[in-house]
């Protein structure tokens, strides 16, 4: 069996080793995915709900055995990795609930012309069967949790891929819910490279429903090859934040260095796109900056460490590049940008033209452009001048202004006074554009791992 060992992106360090698995491995994995699934779709949803509420309880116990793990594969920093791991019981817990109110719908037939009492009609909801949840490295224990707790919580049977550098996360959480009493083959993982085993369960007529959170490319991929199935495809950004000129500066700026630097930089709703009104910029950035020069990285398992690496030191050349050439292009480095090893210093790259690649694709870096406008139609043509509608937010004391935004504003999620990347977990979440398509968020994820079925009782015509 070949394995693949896990590295700290910080040091290097060897944290595990995982199979990679085969084309016949996961042959294997769907037919007992097939038999978990019917399994479990049988399993009545109080005793569902039990196991699902024994897992969150199990993780919960073991937060700072799953906070650890989360860091030493991402490098990021011991605290967020602890804020990360603390959300993952009460998602569980979410699903557990949402899991039992898979409520249906009775029809009022005889208001169709032709129909009279003698029928009766109501849908019942049921799980799809075979999921394949695919999830990427940003958040491995919080994104797979999104997925494989509504899933399980409804009776679909899971087979989830993790990204091929996090994966110690995942297997993790795995285990809790078999501690918890999921039954075999309810919940899989398959461990090895996207590129071959993702085309291959993607595409299997078997699956009901992939479930994918990753970048734009790979999503236009699997929507290209997955055939008839359901499809929840969370994809990338470049969000954008306006700050008009009555916005509370302060407010915006704090929120702003968090929100563009946060798991540095390497969330789908960080913020990018910085677009403030021409006549406060100065006074804008000279607030700015000195918040985000505050934000202490380096080594991921100190305490004092507020972002740690990107997920590799080929990332950070990448994302050091992206600024370089900005300032090639004529835009100003305000601060940051150098990098050490798999470090990067937060950025603050100013006089960005809002046209340019380093606006409009998606960095995934501790960097964020700030280009200007004119006025409030200007700010919201330029936010939405952008491939990606995922998260947006706007700083503004005026109603007006604000209601307008929300309505003009082609986005998944907008934030009124704070910036996109803000989340609960009970939210609908889910990205407009090539940002993706359906919504995570435990309800909205409950709807989309379920299908839907219309029952009609044929009676006969009574006197
Ligand atoms: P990625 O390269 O697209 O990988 C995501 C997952 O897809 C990984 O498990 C990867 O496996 C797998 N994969 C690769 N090729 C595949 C294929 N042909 N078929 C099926 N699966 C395949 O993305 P990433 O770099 O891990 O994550 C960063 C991206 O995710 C960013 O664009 C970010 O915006 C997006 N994201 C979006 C959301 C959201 O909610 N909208 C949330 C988080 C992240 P390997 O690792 O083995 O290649």
């Amino acid at each position: 069996m070949l394995l693949d060992e896990i590295k700290s992106p910080y040091d290097g360090a060897i944290l595990g080793q995982v199979p990679i698995a085969t084309l016949e491995d996961l042959n294997l994995v769907l037919a007992n995915a097939q038999t978990g699934a019917n399994l479990w779709r049988r399993t009545p949803a109080h005793i569902r709900s039990e196991v699902l509420l024994k897992a969150a309880e199990i993780t919960a116990q073991n937060i700072e055995e799953l906070a650890q793990t989360i860091s030493g594969e991402t490098g990021k920093s011991i605290t967020e990795a602890r804020a990360e791991a603390s959300r993952c019981p009460e998602i569980i817990k979410l699903s557990a609930f949402e899991g039992s109110q898979l409520y249906g719908s009775t029809l009022p037939l005889d208001a169709n012309k032709g129909t009279g009492f003698e029928k009766i009609g109501f849908t019942l909801r049921q799980p799809v069967g075979v999921v394949v949840a695919i999830s990427p490295f940003n958040y491995p224990a919080l994104l797979v949790l999104h997925k494989i707790a509504p899933a399980l919580a409804v009776g679909n049977a899971v087979v989830l891929k993790p990204a091929r550098t996090t994966p110690l996360s995942a297997l993790l959480i795995a285990k809790y819910f078999t501690q918890a009493g999921l039954p075999d083959n309810a919940l899989q993982v398959i461990t090895g490279p996207g590129s071959t085993l993702g085309d291959a369960l993607v595409s299997d007529p078997r699956v009901r429903k992939v479930s994918f959170t990753g970048s734009t490319n790979t999503g236009r991929h699997i929507s290209s090859i997955a055939g008839v199935k359901k499809l929840s495809l969370e994809l990338g950004s470049s969000c954008p934040v306006i700050v008009l000129n009555d916005a509370d500066i302060d407010l915006a700026t704090d929120a702003i260095a968090i929100g563009g630097y946060v798991n540095a930089g390497q969330v789908c709703i960080s913020v990018q796109r910085v677009l403030v009104d021409k006549k406060i910029v100065n006074d804008f950035l000279a607030a700015l900056k000195p918040k985000v020069e505050s934000i202490r990285i380096g080594n991921p398992k100190s305490a004092d460490t507020k972002v740690g690496t990107l997920i590799s030191e080929k990332e950070a050349e990448r994302v050091e590049n992206s600024i370089r050439s900005a300032v090639k292009d004529g835009a100003k480095l305000l601060t940051g940008g150098d990098r050490e090893g798999a470090l990067v210093r937060p950025a603050i790259v100013y006089d960005v033209n809002p046209k340019s690649p380093f606006a409009q694709e998606e960095l995934f870096g501790p960097a964020i452009s700030v280009s200007t406008f004119e006025n409030l139609p200007e700010s919201i043509e330029m936010a939405n001048d952008s491939i990606y509608g995922l998260g947006a937010g706007i700083f503004t004391r005026n109603i007006d202004a604000a209601i307008q935004s929300a309505r003009e504003i082609d986005s998944g999620n907008i934030h009124i006074n704070w910036t996109p990347l803000w989340r609960a977990d009970l939210m609908p979440y889910g990205g407009l554009k090539s940002s993706g398509i359906g919504k995570e968020g435990v309800r909205s994820t409950v709807s989309e791992m379920t299908e839907e079925k219309t029952i009609i009782l044929h009676g006969k015509t009574w006197k």
